[in-house]
């Protein structure tokens, strides 16, 4: 069975960058990835999204955000809905970062009705999963990250899962400096594989994109993207450089 499956690195800005800032930096980085070959999306604060939208007219790049609310719309003070990131242009938005269940105590159940809502404003979610280094030590990993997966898909259907991305984050590897070997990311990125192939079926699973984030840097792009489960990366702290050309382009 061979599926080809399209690349997608997308940058995670996470708090960074100004909404003129971001503008120009995402002008001048957006010429040199343009037609790059991989799909490349900019993950921005939500008042850089129009501009950055802006900024990328004319390139392949895409926008996305980093998070959005579960729910259509209502009473939620400072929050922001699927809709509203759709109609502004955006396609992608991240869901479930470690970051967002460690500090915004976001839990897998959270994930899921997310998920859901943003599929339904036809946005692409990228959804995170990923052990600490304490689950790790613990021999867990595989377990979590399966269990991670299986609830963030809970009632979506094979046709639509098709257009949901998973970045596979060890969280011990985000911001640290210390990659996960291509070995070791290829194992679990393997293992989220086969457990959609278990929720859907082997070609749905083929055709889903499973990423790679934590410290993916230039240096280390090009082998840990060429494993055979690894369909690119999310990439934060390299990504506000304008390196970030070389991790696209490796
Ligand atoms: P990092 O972050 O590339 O700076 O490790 C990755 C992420 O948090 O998505």
């Amino acid at each position: 069975l061979v599926v080809l499956r399209r690349k997608i690195i997308a940058g995670n800005w996470k708090m960074n960058k100004t909404p003129n800032e971001a503008a120009k930096f995402a002008k001048e980085l957006a010429v040199k990835l343009n037609n790059s070959g991989a799909e490349c999306v900019f993950c921005v604060p939500f008042v850089d999204l129009i501009p950055v939208l802006e900024a990328v007219k004319g390139t392949t790049v895409k926008v996305g955000a980093q998070n959005m609310h579960f729910e259509a719309n209502g009473a939620y003070t400072g929050e922001i809905s699927a809709g509203m990131l759709a109609e502004t242009g955006v396609s992608h938005v991240i869901i479930g970062h470690s970051e967002r269940r460690e500090y915004f105590a976001e839990t897998d159940e959270a994930v899921n009705k997310k998920a859901i809502q943003a599929l339904s404003n036809s946005l692409i979610p990228i959804i995170c999963v990923g052990e600490k280094l304490y689950q790790r030590e613990q021999g867990i990993t595989f377990d979590l990250v399966r269990m991670q997966t299986r609830i963030a898909l809970k009632d979506i259907s094979a046709k639509t899962a098709e257009n949901v991305v998973i970045a596979y984050e060890p969280i011990w590897a985000i911001g640290t400096g210390k990659t996960a070997t291509a070995e070791q990311a290829e194992e679990v990125c393997k293992a989220i594989r086969a457990v959609l192939s278990e929720i859907y079926d082997e070609t749905t699973a083929g055709k889903i994109r499973i990423q790679y984030g934590g410290s993916v840097s230039p240096a280390n792009a090009k082998e840990l993207f060429s494993m055979p489960d690894i369909d690119g990366g999310l990439v934060g702290g390299a990504s506000l450089k304008m390196d970030f050309e070389q991790i696209v382009c490796y």
